[in-house]
């Protein structure tokens, strides 16, 4: 029965999608099925490249609300649609923008430099957006004594320091998942398959850093597994990205990184996994929910993600 409407599900978001001419968006954090269906998959990089140069009339995003907000920002003229409005970010909500005033305040003459991962109104207060698959490439491309404000993510924040030697200034911030994967339960895998790769996200705390072979962004951790020659992986980011490596290369295992509480299967994003088909079906049907916002904003935020973009533009080409 359950297949059955699944089925049907599918079906139907793909008569809509042509008949209103709209164009799904995935992350890669999305359960499987849904990556399946989606028009695209990618990381946050990728998918506000790809919502900033489409024909589509609507787009739909399988994701959290700040990714369907910068897909709204970049893409005003276009109806954006997130299936569930309570699909928010951790990350995003430990930085309010009355707090972040004060801190840019406290930090004059800084750049400031912010993640994707954060609501309209931060971004509206940056001078560059990043996301995890640039954020070293865009702070090494500004001149070196330039001094910087980073946020939200703390972890990210310090590995770019590492990476890059810069001066700069770190928002307190935090990703639940990222910071729940266990060094112990991670070492007990890597002991039970000694030739596994530990491939890490840089939004996991130091410990987790330090015992990695391979630190990247999501769509790095991707292209790792397929480039690389060995055959086990331990994944330490949201385990939605293994049905993309499992696509990829069949012959090759992935283990999901251990969350520290083993009971709790908390490595998954839970504001992620709110998205389901069946609210993709009825968002897609109803036309909503919808993302608004203000045009204020808007104006302000596009310089910041267009000059993210414009400088990745620049590092492809340079590839
Ligand atoms: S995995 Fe973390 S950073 Fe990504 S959407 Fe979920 S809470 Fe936000």
């Amino acid at each position: 029965m359950t297949s059955h409407l699944k089925t049907d599900y599918v079906s139907e978001i793909k008569r809509m999608r042509d008949e209103k001419n709209a164009i799904i968006l995935a992350h890669y954090y999305q359960t499987g099925d849904i990556q399946d269906i989606a028009d695209f998959v990618g990381d946050s990089l990728a998918l506000s490249q790809k919502a900033a140069s489409n024909n589509a009339d609507i787009i739909l995003f399988a994701g959290v609300k700040f990714m369907a907000e910068t897909a709204k920002i970049l893409a005003p003229e276009k109806k954006v649609l997130l299936p569930d409005m309570n699909a928010g970010c951790s990350l995003a909500d430990s930085c309010k923008a009355e707090d972040f005033k004060k801190f840019i305040k406290s930090h004059q003459g800084r750049t400031v430099i912010t993640y994707v991962n954060t609501t309209a109104e931060i971004k509206a207060l940056s001078d560059i957006v990043c996301t995890s698959s640039n954020a070293v490439q865009i702070i090494t491309s500004l001149p070196p004594d330039e001094k910087i404000i980073f946020a939200p993510d703390r972890n990210l924040g310090n590995y770019i320091i590492n990476e890059t030697g810069r001066d700069i200034v770190v928002w307190n911030g935090s990703c639940h998942v990222h910071e729940e994967f266990s060094l112990e339960a991670i070492l007990m895998l890597k002991k039970k398959y000694p030739g596994a790769k530990i491939i890490v996200h840089p939004e996991c705390e130091l410990p987790v850093r330090l015992v990695a072979d391979f630190i990247g962004s999501t769509s790095s951790l991707l292209e790792f597994t397929k480039r690389d020659k060995g055959k086990y992986y331990i994944v330490a980011t949201e385990p939605g990205i293994i049905h993309q490596m499992k696509k990829e290369n069949q012959e090759k295992e992935y283990f999901a990184a251990p969350p520290k509480d083993s009971t709790c299967g908390c490595s998954e994003c839970n504001f992620m996994k709110l998205i389901t088909m069946e609210k993709i079906f009825n968002c897609l049907k109803d036309e909503s929910p919808e993302i608004f916002v203000r045009e204020s904003i808007v104006r302000k935020a596009q310089k910041p993600i267009r000059r993210m973009i414009e400088i990745s533009k620049n590092m492809v080409l340079s590839k």
